[in-house]
């Protein structure tokens, strides 16, 4: 292999991965650098959080925001070609289901008229509509009621992983490689204008140089070495805790055919706050059924500050007793027939920006960031790395979002600009 490459993308996960098959694509010579998922055992680092190591990311169309609607709907569309292209399935229409609390129907009209727009088709169903069409499915007791609006075609969840399966294969057909290792260090080179890369990977360290880098590495990225000396983004870390409900066989034809969930308690701050998200029976590596559940805008979640703590809230696996008990109490609140055969947690970490989009922009001549999830970087993640490709190779901006709602906000100018942390970024936060 070569030590120079056109483009080096850091990180392939979820960002890094759809980039590296655009960048391929249009011709570039590129390497994605990132370590594969840890196995069982494996020491956890900071390289080696990914937020996309599981089987489910809730995918639907209907939002509440013109720019991740737009996201998220220029990547679903691709979502049956990447499947036929790669040959990896891993797109489930099982539905989405948003349940609303009646007291913001001024919302709901909102979300409706913009879907109306936009061609997405919805069903708005009162409570005992709700109750028929999903038997197994308890209401929360929102002041006012609830009801639902269901998207029925093109939404239910996605298997991250193998999205990112997919990607890296097209990248590799495409022309592309990709290098199972971590990114230590990055600084560029005086006179060549290169960027020159510290990797570290089972054969020992190497030292890779690219013409232009792109930075895919997720939550941790201030903290993983991949940014130039003095470059910090403001890009904040939270625990995201959630708990997993095995399905025994006897229940599981009932509950299968639940939709992916999300409800939104207007009374978005305090402990007794209900909103959620759920996702319906979905098979494991280990070959059992779980469901997933895990919280909105509550206080349980906590902001992570070093990379100490960030490290050892992933590696540790295990949720706090508060968090444990509020998100039993709502599991058994929105399946209250749920018999688990076991429950155990899941800890993993999303990132907040305060722009609340993914930063997909330069940060120094031949620098360009791809980051910044907020905790929904999933279903729109292959139009975010197609951004970040058009990006990287200086090639128009071709989306109807401006380009500015993207620009990277380092720390320092969040600082000046907002005095401080952005009051935003505590919880409670907006939903997934
Ligand atoms: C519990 C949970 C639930 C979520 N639910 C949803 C949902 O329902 N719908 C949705 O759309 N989104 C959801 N998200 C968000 C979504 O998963 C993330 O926004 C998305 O994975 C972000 O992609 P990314 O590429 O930025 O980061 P990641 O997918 O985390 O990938 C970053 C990669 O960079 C690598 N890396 C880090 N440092 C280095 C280095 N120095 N060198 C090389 N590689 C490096 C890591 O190993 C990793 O593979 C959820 C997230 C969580 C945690």
């Amino acid at each position: 292999m070569s030590d120079i490459f056109e483009v080096v993308v850091v990180g392939a996960g979820m960002f890094g991965s759809a980039a590296a098959k655009h960048l391929s694509r249009s011709g570039a010579d590129v390497l994605v650098i990132g370590p594969a998922e840890p196995r069982g055992g494996d020491p956890v680092s900071q390289y080696a959080f990914g937020a996309y190591f599981d089987e489910a990311r809730i995918t639907r169309r209907l939002g509440w925001d013109a720019v991740w609607g737009t996201t998220d709907a220029r990547s679903l569309e691709r979502f049956r070609d990447i499947e036929s292209e790669s040959g990896v399935r891993f797109f489930h229409e099982c539905g989405s289901l948003v349940l609303m609390a009646k007291s913001i129907g001024h919302k709901t009209v909102a979300i409706l008229r913009q879907c109306q727009a936009d061609g997405i088709v919805v069903e708005r169903l009162r409570e005992e509509e709700l109750r028929a069409e999903f038997p197994g499915l308890g209401v929360p007791p929102f002041p006012g009621g609830a009801e639902g609006l269901l998207e029925r075609e093109q939404a239910g969840y996605l298997n991250p992983r193998r999205l990112v399966q997919a990607q890296l294969a097209l990248t590799v057909a495409a022309g592309g490689r990709v290098l199972r290792a971590a990114v230590t260090g990055i600084r560029k080179e005086e006179g060549s204008g290169l960027w020159r890369l510290r990797v570290a990977g089972d054969g020992g360290d190497r030292q890779i140089r690219a013409e232009k880098v792109l930075i895919a590495t997720g939550a941790l990225t201030n903290h993983n070495n991949v940014l130039p000396a003095g470059c910090e983004l403001a890009l904040y870390a939270f625990t995201e805790p959630n708990l997993l409900f095995e399905v025994g066989d006897h229940q599981l034809d009932r509950l299968r055919h639940l939709p992916a969930l999300v409800t939104v308690d207007p009374e978005d701050t305090g402990d007794d706050n209900m909103s959620l998200y759920m996702l319906p029976p979905i098979r494991y590596p280990d070959g059992r059924w779980y469901m997933r559940i895990g919280p909105g805008m509550q206080p349980l979640v906590e902001e992570l500050r070093t990379v100490e703590e960030m490290v050892s809230w992933y590696a540790r696996q295990e949720i706090t007793s508060r968090q444990q008990a509020f998100l039993t109490s709502m599991m058994q609140m929105l399946v209250p027939e749920l018999k688990p055969e076991s429950v155990r947690p899941a800890c993993c970490i999303i990132e907040k920006t305060p722009s609340r989009y993914p930063y997909i922009g330069r940060v120094e001549d031949g620098l360009t960031v791809a980051v910044g999830g907020n905790g929904h970087g999933a279903r729109g993640s292959d139009e975010i790395g197609r951004l970040a490709s058009t990006v990287v190779l200086g090639e128009a901006w071709d989306c109807p979002v401006p380009q500015e709602v993207f620009a990277p906000i380092t720390a320092d100018a969040a600082i000046r600009r907002e005095g401080g942390r952005p009051e935003f970024l505590k919880p409670p936060f907006g939903l997934c």
